[in-house]
């Protein structure tokens, strides 16, 4: 298998090093080498025309099943979806069966993460068991590889745990990654609204999520931690984040592509694969997202990749599992956002790419020489219709079936190791 290669006549994107041109990549043994160098004459070559070339997509939110839920994605699975997605790397949310918070858990995952197509950073548990009480051992968890802490999935519902947390994870160099959600008032199936009205449905109020984004930023500002805000949905929080930012405020956000793209009209029809938590809110939410995106009060797009079988979807939508899979159309619906003219296409790379990188600590999101060849081809004109037949993932439950995408990943390297590929 070859790990040497010559990419020539892409457009390079790399906004962590300021680069915008067209030039040609040279992989040598896995590792990003000097294109200005001479190089071998027999180096495969890789003909990028018309396609960008940008470093490897890092997701910084999914849910990948193992251990425990195997029939719904898997480690390996799971990285192959990514890589067909155009992703490199993922950090995988600590809800498993059992719960990733202790070192046992983080080494499991660790192993299996090895035999993977995509880099797999674990994220560890805030508290034991993430039920609330106990906070985990965050420092065992670390020399075993997790790269964050949160109870994702849940709330911390207890301040002085969150603050505890903080403080704690800061003694470790990890972020905190916060599921904001005020329980109480969190207790509906989708937005609260004129549409949930119309389909009877219990709302669940933008505040909910609001509320505990002020307490995460109230509790980092006083610490002085870093607290990362997971999949923002409302316009709320985002003035809440910008305006923390603006006061120096250690805190970072991330929103999914479905709540830049669909809103809770998208629930009319009762379609199961609409729910999700938080629920798909309103347009005025969705344009703020959108605003957020490209003023960069929001840092990275995450697909919370939440893969369910039938048997969590198909029933009535108050008993339906809240989640979606994204990992195969995050790159599309992003480049979506290019086309319409709010991001051009080096903010995009620092969203899916250099930001996720920098919050987590972890390798890649640049294409600087000497590092590691992870890599993403994107053809930004390539049209497809995203078909259940095509989906890698073990899991179908997305509301994009069907949907006409443009632009997509062809080529996605992993130290230099083609890991997807849909050129000739
Ligand atoms: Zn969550």
């Amino acid at each position: 298998m070859s790990t040497s290669w010559r990419i020539v006549n892409g457009r390079i994107i790399d906004p962590a090093n300021k680069i915008d041109r067209i030039g040609d990549l040279v992989i040598k043994d896995g590792l990003i080498a000097d294109a200005a160098q001479p190089v071998a004459a027999d180096l495969p070559v890789i003909d990028a025309a018309g396609c960008w070339m940008v470093p490897g997509l890092i997701d910084m939110h999914v849910h990948l099943r193992e251990p425990g839920e195997e029939y719904k994605e898997d480690i390996v699975s799971g990285a192959l979806a990514a890589a067909s997605g155009g992703f490199t790397a993922v950090a995988c949310m600590p809800n498993t069966k059992p719960v990733n918070d202790n070192a046992t858990v983080t080494a499991v995952i660790m192993a299996r993460a090895a035999e993977a197509a995509a880099r797999v950073y674990p994220v560890g548990a805030i508290s034991l068991g993430s039920e609330g009480h106990q906070l985990a051992e965050f420092g065992e968890m670390k020399a075993a590889g997790i790269v964050a802490v949160t109870d994702d999935g849940r709330p911390v519902r207890d301040s002085q745990l969150m603050r505890r947390a903080l403080e704690y994870a800061s003694d470790f160099g990890l972020p905190v990654i916060s599921h904001s959600e005020e329980a109480s008032l969190s207790t509906g199936v989708m937005n609260e609204g004129p549409v949930s009205t119309q389909l009877g449905l219990k709302g669940i109020p933008t505040a909910a999520e609001a509320i505990m984004v002020y307490r995460e930023i109230a509790l980092a500002e006083f610490t002085g931690a870093h607290v990362h805000i997971a999949h923002v949905s409302t316009a709320m929080s985002i003035d809440l984040i910008r305006a923390a930012k603006a006061r120096g405020v250690r805190v970072t956000a991330e929103t999914a592509p479905h709540y830049f793209t669909l809103t809770d009209e998208a629930v009319i029809g009762y379609d199961t694969n609409t729910k999700m938590n938080p629920p798909l809110r309103s347009a005025a939410d969705r344009a703020a997202i959108r605003a957020a995106l490209a003023d960069g009060t929001l840092d990275a797009i995450a697909t919370d990749h939440a893969p369910h079988s039938i048997l969590e979807k198909e029933l009535e939508f108050d008993a339906a599992a809240n989640g979606i899979i994204g990992l195969e159309t995050a790159l599309p619906l992003g480049l979506a956002l290019v086309r319409d003219g709010l991001l051009d296409a080096g903010q995009l790379v620092r969203l899916m790419s250099t930001n996720p990188a920098t919050i987590l600590g972890v390798a890649g999101g640049s294409l600087n020489q000497g590092a590691p060849a992870d890599i993403t081809l994107i053809d930004p004109q390539q049209e497809f219709v995203y078909a259940a037949d095509q989906i890698v993932s073990k899991s179908r439950n997305t509301p994009f079936l069907g949907w006409s995408m443009q632009g997509r990943a062809v080529l996605t390297m992993m130290g230099g190791i083609i890991r997807h590929s849909l050129l000739a």
